[in-house]
């Protein structure tokens, strides 16, 4: 910084292009090397459920040749190892379709409220079965925001499954209180009264494959990629995700999306223009 402030003196080598290059070089690193290490993870995550397939091929081709009641758990676990290598594969797809147009923004129009209230819909049975109670407390419609209704369903829908999983019921999902430190936005948050995360692990939980509890996340057939998913459906909305817990008293996660004009004061009803 130095070097290229001075560099217009006269006499003095202008040094502000070999900062330049030295900065975008380690940038080009950094990238190089979360690349690898994604692929490294992914890789690891996929080989660990295919062994486990193959050892119990293997054994009930042999020792469990004709073992029926051997044959039927065996086949059960693989079923599920298959499963866990199914959902890693739909996330890392869905994680790349999002970021191939992350930089272009959703230009439509979408009722945050309805979008809601059909995702807790379809996440009702599920909830259900885990005897979790849903307490949907944002309005059936409105506010208005521009986006991309798969993806806002996507979003929410990935909070509401961790809020499962993770945090005990009842799960919430309210409108958000305007922030001074989310000027001009909308927020959503889902909210659990589970356990809560430790104030450590807050700023790294949108990292690929990063969990508190591996073995927590893997039994609950988590992937590791719930957030980061997240994060990008947010960045592309030109939005934000934040978090706020404190041990022992569940998570609450907000997605923040940019507000449409007229969208805090008529919520749910359509500007005459634009
Ligand atoms: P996973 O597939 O493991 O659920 P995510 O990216 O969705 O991956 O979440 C990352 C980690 O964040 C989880 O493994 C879990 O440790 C933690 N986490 C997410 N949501 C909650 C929550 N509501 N309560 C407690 N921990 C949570």
């Amino acid at each position: 910084v130095d070097g290229a402030s001075r560099a217009d003196a006269p006499g003095r080598p202008r040094r502000r292009h070999v900062l330049c290059l030295f900065t975008e070089r380690t940038q080009d690193l950094r990238l190089e090397r979360m690349r690898t290490d994604f692929i490294a993870n992914a890789s690891h995550e996929l080989r660990t459920p295919l062994a486990s397939i193959r050892g119990f091929i293997e054994t009930l081709q042999g020792p469990a040749r004709d073992d029926p009641e051997a044959q039927e758990r065996f086949l059960g676990i693989m079923q599920a190892q298959a499963g866990r290598m199914q959902r890693l594969v739909d996330d890392l797809l869905s994680l790349n379709r999002i970021e191939l147009n992350e930089h272009v923004a959703p230009t439509e129009r979408q009722d945050l409220g309805e979008i809601a209230h059909e995702t807790a819909e379809a996440l009702a049975p599920v909830a259900a079965e885990r005897g979790v109670e849903i307490r949907l407390l944002a309005p059936a419609h409105g506010p208005m925001v521009r986006g991309d209704r798969d993806q806002l369903i996507q979003a929410i829908g990935n909070l509401m499954e961790n809020a499962m999983k993770y945090g005990e019921g009842p799960v919430e999902i309210l409108p958000a209180p305007a922030s001074p430190s989310h000027p001009g936005m909308i927020g959503l948050t889902v909210r659990d009264h589970g356990e809560g995360i430790p104030r450590e692990h807050l700023p790294r939980l949108t990292e690929r494959f990063y969990r508190v509890s591996v073995r927590r996340s893997r039994n609950q057939g988590g992937t590791g990629l719930g957030l980061a998913i997240v994060k990008h459906i947010m960045s592309r909305h030109r939005g934000e995700l934040s978090v706020e817990s404190a041990p022992g008293e569940g998570a609450a996660f907000t997605l923040w999306l940019p507000a449409e004009p007229g969208a805090a004061s008529e919520p749910g009803r359509e500007p005459a223009s634009g």
